[in-house]
């Protein structure tokens, strides 16, 4: 969708008078682009007649920057589409706090389990408790308790014998004995939705009073993943999705439609295998991700789970005055070593997907330290004013780097590339807020 979308904002962005026919060719751009991206039809059809309504306006045709006002509201109707804010966990006014899973089988249920609570525990300070509900497959238990062992987070679990019920009614008993102030019950999936889980769901509704019904959904499965966010709701009225394997070669229809078919918020999207792979939802940044100009407020949200809030902020005001340089790229990425897949932070960046290449780029330990290896042969001079670096510097540094010439200009190349889309996504941004805000 990145693609596609960007290239017609990248013809209109220019344009200092914006005609009815442009807008029209637009906006026909946009419905098969959103259509491709698997898109509910119902739902494209009321996004394009609302934002052709908003661009034919006057204040848009009288503006001194028509295309610019076009683009900012295909982006705010998108945003808004995907529900505005970013919502939250329901939190319960009296521990613990029950949140209950639901979803088909292999959507990511047990997974999004683990790292709900690495993320609550993480961030919000939260005590932690898995559940062991899915008693169909043996190896279910043992899956949740692996996570709970790696995270070093305690699961209840009995075993596949009892009813959930009991295992539900006896495991919250625990939470409560044992002051643990969340309770995260992992729940038993089917290929279809069928009466016999539905019934079984029903049921751990009624004992478990959740304060939030989380549906996990595989993006990966398009449309579907709009039909069965649905039936889960009309039955469970549930109160939050997640979005899982967002990382993969996903189309990003399924955030655009559920939202807008089930009327209840996507909370989290799930981003990678790996435990640190969940991250909350921002309407606003997926809108802006999607018209290519990239996802700084998230890295900056991943990274300041690692680093000093202070760094942070001197960094974010880089970005805003488009003072980065090379020397704060180099600190950034030591930050961001920590953080584990580099090439998926990397893809995150603003204007990431016009870098040529960058999606055959796999940028692990190795590459970072290479990139590194020739900053650090740079003078500090060279590092704020790269423009100046003539081919003999050039040499210089590929010489006291080990690295070659054509990486050293590759590297240049990419920062300047990056810096541009920086600019353009900084500019006329507000501030940032809290990104963990209150629960
Ligand atoms: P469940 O049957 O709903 O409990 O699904 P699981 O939690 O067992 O997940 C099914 C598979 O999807 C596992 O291999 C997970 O590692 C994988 N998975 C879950 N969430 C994500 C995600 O966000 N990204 C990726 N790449 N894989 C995921
Ligand atoms: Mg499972």
């Amino acid at each position: 969708l990145g693609g596609r979308l960007q290239d017609i904002m990248d013809r209109i962005k220019g344009k200092g008078k914006v005609t009815e026919q442009d807008i029209k060719e637009m906006m026909r751009e946009v419905r098969l682009a959103l259509l491709e991206a698997d898109v509910n039809f119902k739902v494209v059809r009321q996004f394009i007649k609302d934002v052709s309504e908003r661009a034919n306006g006057a204040d848009v045709m009288k503006s001194l920057t028509p295309g610019q006002q076009v683009i900012k509201i295909v982006q705010e109707e998108l945003t808004s589409l995907m529900g505005g804010e970013n919502s939250k966990i329901n939190m319960s006014q009296k521990p613990p706090t029950v949140i209950m899973m639901v979803g088909l089988q292999g959507a990511g249920k047990t997974t999004t389990a683990g790292k709900l609570a690495l993320l609550l525990r993480k961030s919000y300070n939260k005590k932690p408790m898995l559940i062991a509900g899915d008693i169909y497959r043996p190896a279910a238990i043992d899956q949740l308790e692996t996570i709970g062992k790696q995270l070093d987070i305690p699961v209840y679990s009995m075993g596949d014998k009892e009813r959930v019920e009991t295992i539900v009614e006896n495991g919250l008993k625990y939470a409560r004995e044992n002051h643990l102030d969340t309770v995260i019950i992992d729940t038993a999936g089917r290929l279809h939705i069928d009466e016999d889980l539905m019934n079984e769901l029903k049921n751990v509704k009624e004992i478990a009073k959740p304060n939030e019904i989380m549906l996990v959904v595989d993006s990966m499965t398009g449309q579907d993943a709009v039909n069965v966010a649905e039936s889960f709701n009309n039955l469970l009225d549930i109160t939050g999705v997640t979005l899982t394997k967002l990382d993969g070669d996903t189309r990003g229809g399924a955030a655009l439609s559920i939202r807008s078919v089930t009327e209840k918020p996507i909370k989290f999207i799930g981003v990678s295998e790996k435990m640190d792979g969940l991250e909350a939802f921002h309407p606003e940044r997926m809108a802006s991700r999607i018209l290519g100009m990239g996802d700084i407020l998230s890295i900056i949200e991943k990274a300041q789970m690692n680093v000093d809030l202070e760094d942070q902020a001197e960094l974010e005001q880089k970005l805003k005055e488009n003072t980065f340089t090379l020397d704060d790229f180099l600190a950034q990425m030591d930050q961001v070593k920590t953080l584990g897949p580099l090439d998926e932070l990397i893809k995150m960046m603003p204007g990431a997907n016009k870098i040529k290449g960058l999606d055959k780029v796999k940028m692990n330990g190795k590459e970072i330290d290479h990139v590194q290896a020739i900053i650090r042969s740079m003078t500090m001079e060279e590092r704020e004013k790269p423009e100046k670096l003539n081919i003999s510097r050039k040499r210089r540094i590929a010489a006291g780097s080990g690295r070659s010439l054509q990486e050293v200009n590759r590297l240049l190349k990419q920062f300047n590339e990056m810096k541009k889309m920086m600019k353009q996504f900084t500019n006329g941004k507000g501030k940032k807020k809290n990104p963990f805000g209150g629960m």
